[in-house]
């Protein structure tokens, strides 16, 4: 028998954890982490080319990876992923809902089609919402065969608490995000079942790839950055880790800032 104090309290063998988005980006620095940690990752995203990339750089941790083609604004491909990701896997221990797509930045408020905002709202908020009700169905499923437990962790971000020019929509869509995971922290905490958000800072991802080579905006931004560097997908491996292991147990409903110290400059 294991005595669990003598177990890593970071150890993630034997967890099963589902990151979409996570074939690049932000996602693929969780989904790494993860399976560094010994977790078994499940891939969801669109492009199926880049979630095959995406297992072979997690397969290189002792945690097993695999990808599954999945569209968050089609519920029959959510649907199709977690019977697919079950059937591989088995028990579903926890949800990186991290899926999404950027504002761009360009266009003022003023000249902001409905069309935009429904596109965001589709991807970013009903997105999380359908993926997350999918997997939490599942994991009450699994409370009630005596298995509970289960982690959510939405990605939101500091446009949250940051006001944002020619971004409403996607400020918007990521405000929700932290009260969703909120609200279900408190109705799923009888299934002992955690959730959280994370509220990422200005990360070198292809999200922002327009910024981060634009030289006006960088000679701005990096001295409102006290660590004077942008993030990397790496910076979200320690708490993807920790909000998937047993010594997060008791940490629910809150919304984790990892920004290089760019909110409290
Ligand atoms: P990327 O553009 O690098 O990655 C986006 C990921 O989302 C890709 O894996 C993409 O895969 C997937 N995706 C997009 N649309 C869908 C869809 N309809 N269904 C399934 N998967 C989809 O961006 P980041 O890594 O930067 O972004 C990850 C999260 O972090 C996003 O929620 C973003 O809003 C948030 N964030 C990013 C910040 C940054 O500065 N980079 C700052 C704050 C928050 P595919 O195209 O194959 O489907």
């Amino acid at each position: 028998m294991t005595d669990r104090g003598f177990v890593h309290p970071l150890d993630l063998a034997g967890k099963v954890a589902i990151v979409t988005g996570g074939n690049r980006g932000i996602g693929l620095g969780m989904a790494k982490g993860l399976a560094a940690a010994g977790c078994s990752v499940a891939i969801w995203a669109r492009d199926r080319a880049r979630n095959d990339q995406a297992v072979a750089e997690c397969s290189k941790g002792p945690g097993r990876a695999e990808g599954f083609v999945c569209d968050v604004t089609d519920v029959h491909s959510i649907e199709n992923a977690l019977e697919n990701t079950a059937a591989s896997f088995g028990a579903i221990d926890g949800l990186f809902a991290n899926a999404g797509i950027g504002g761009g930045g360009r266009v003022p408020f003023l000249e902001q089609s409905d069309e935009a905002w429904a596109r965001m709202l589709e991807v970013n908020l009903l997105g999380t919402k359908r993926t997350i009700a999918a997997v939490l169905r599942r994991m009450v499923e699994q409370a009630h065969a005596g298995r509970p437990g289960g982690r959510i962790v939405a990605t939101s971000s500091v446009a949250v608490n940051k006001g944002t020019a020619f971004n409403q929509h996607y400020a918007a869509t990521k405000s929700a995000i932290v009260s969703l995971t909120r609200s279900i922290a408190v109705e799923f905490a009888r299934y002992g079942i955690a959730a959280n958000a994370i509220l990422p800072g200005y990360t070198a991802t292809e999200m922002i790839d327009d910024l981060a080579a634009n030289e006006r905006f960088m000679k701005a931004i990096e001295p409102r950055l006290p660590l004077r560097r942008l993030g990397s997908s790496d910076d979200f491996a320690g708490i993807a880790i920790y909000l998937m292991s047993d010594s997060s147990a008791y940490h629910t409903g809150d919304a984790i800032t990892i920004d290089g110290g760019f909110l409290v400059a």
